[in-house]
């Protein structure tokens, strides 16, 4: 299957891109995660993208779809993707439809994680990561079994700099402004799936896969 996951910063799209990708073996395509990894490298890229990314901003579209249309281009891609975190404006959504007609792939579906702005501001603050395999924790709700030590590979956890406070009610207000838009965008193509995002993530995988079915 080809997705789109939509939803707003903390509603916990990547957790359960990583589960459902790993059981069925589609690529899953993080943009943040592929800016963070820029970002350690200091490739270009991440020097660019590092400033922005710590006040909560958005990169530029431009760059930001060459970077996903050059991966989507990648032969893991064809079984399944799930594109985590793009598209995040109108400009990204109409040039994904370019780059897919190019590619010849038609979105299967576009979920859409939705979840209270006060749960999600509790989330993210308290997040957790690891600085060595990018796995999430959370002080309360997934906290690790030892204090600051990865559980799955004994990295260091760290606060990430666009979870603090501050940081992230701008990103709240970032996506108000220029990602909510999308979810009429896909539910005016028919292929808009609703999801609850508030719960355990195990509770959150059972409504994701049931929405999707067993294809
Ligand atoms: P995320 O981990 O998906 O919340 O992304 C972290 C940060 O990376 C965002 O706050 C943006 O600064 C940047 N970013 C990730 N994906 C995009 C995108 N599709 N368009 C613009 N900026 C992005």
């Amino acid at each position: 299957m080809k997705l789109v996951f939509l939803g707003p910063p903390g509603a916990g799209k990547g957790t359960q891109a990583k589960l459902i990708a790993k059981q069925r073996s589609w690529a899953h395509i993080s943009t943040g995660d592929m800016l963070r990894a820029a970002v350690k490298a200091g490739t270009p890229l991440g020097l660019q993208a590092k400033t922005i990314m710590d006040r909560g901003e958005l990169i530029p579209d431009d760059l930001m779809c060459a970077v996903v249309a050059d991966r989507l281009g990648a032969a893991d891609c064809g079984q399944g993707f799930i594109l985590d975190g793009f598209p995040r404006t109108r400009v990204q959504a109409d040039r994904l439809d370019e780059t897919l007609a190019k590619l010849k792939m038609t979105l299967d579906r576009c979920v859409y994680f939705h979840i209270d702005t006060e749960v999600l501001v509790a989330r993210m603050t308290g997040r957790l990561t690891c600085r060595s395999c990018g796995a999430n924790f959370h002080v309360t709700a997934i906290p690790p079994k030892v204090a600051g030590i990865c559980d799955a590979c004994g990295g260091e956890l760290f606060q990430r700099d666009d979870d603090r406070e501050e940081t992230v009610r701008n990103r709240l207000q970032v996506y108000q402004r220029s990602t909510a838009e999308l979810i009429d965008f896909y539910a005016g193509k028919g292929n808009l799936l609703r999801v609850d995002a508030d719960g355990q993530v195990e509770e959150v995988a059972a409504r994701l896969a049931a929405g999707l079915g067993d294809s």
